[in-house]
């Protein structure tokens, strides 16, 4: 780590299209039947100009039955958000709407299925704490994990 940082600060001072290149702008996700992520945490780093969430799931079950989605939000918001998933209905994608406390997500995805999202990284700081998760009904107590965010 500690011969990183000059490398970040060079790529820094050179533009941001280069320090994306060498920072952590990608989380890439599975998820399955069992009602589990393949990650306990994620490092992303605050200065990507956009990180991509790649979600897949592995199973065979429908969206109804073991939806998977990934919410990014600071911990402490976690079961708020949850809690009103529930309320937003499977109509809603398990997602309340216009929730500032949501900082990105993806879709709603069943069995076979894949999907990407984009969120700015300016919307994380460095050293804060968060957690990804899944807003399915239930999902979140154990589809979760700690999404580490660097400078
Ligand atoms: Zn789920």
């Amino acid at each position: 780590m500690k011969n990183y940082l000059p490398l970040l600060a060079l790529a820094l001072a050179i533009g941001p299209t280069t320090a994306m290149a060498a920072d952590n702008c990608t989380i890439n996700i599975q998820s399955n039947d069992a009602m589990q992520f393949d990650l306990k945490s994620a490092t992303v780093s605050a200065s990507c100009k956009a990180i991509t969430i790649n979600l897949k799931h592995t199973g065979k079950l429908p969206a109804a039955a073991m939806g998977h989605n990934v919410v990014i939000s600071k911990s402490a918001d976690m079961a708020g958000i949850a809690k009103d998933a529930i309320k937003a209905g499977a109509k809603g994608g398990y997602l309340p709407t216009g929730d500032a406390r949501i900082l990105g997500h993806t879709e709603l995805i069943g069995g076979g299925g894949s999907t990407t999202a984009k969120f700015p990284g300016n919307v994380l700081s460095a050293g804060q704490d968060y957690t990804f998760f899944c807003s399915f009904p239930g999902h979140s107590t154990i589809m979760k994990g700690k999404l580490i965010v660097s400078n």
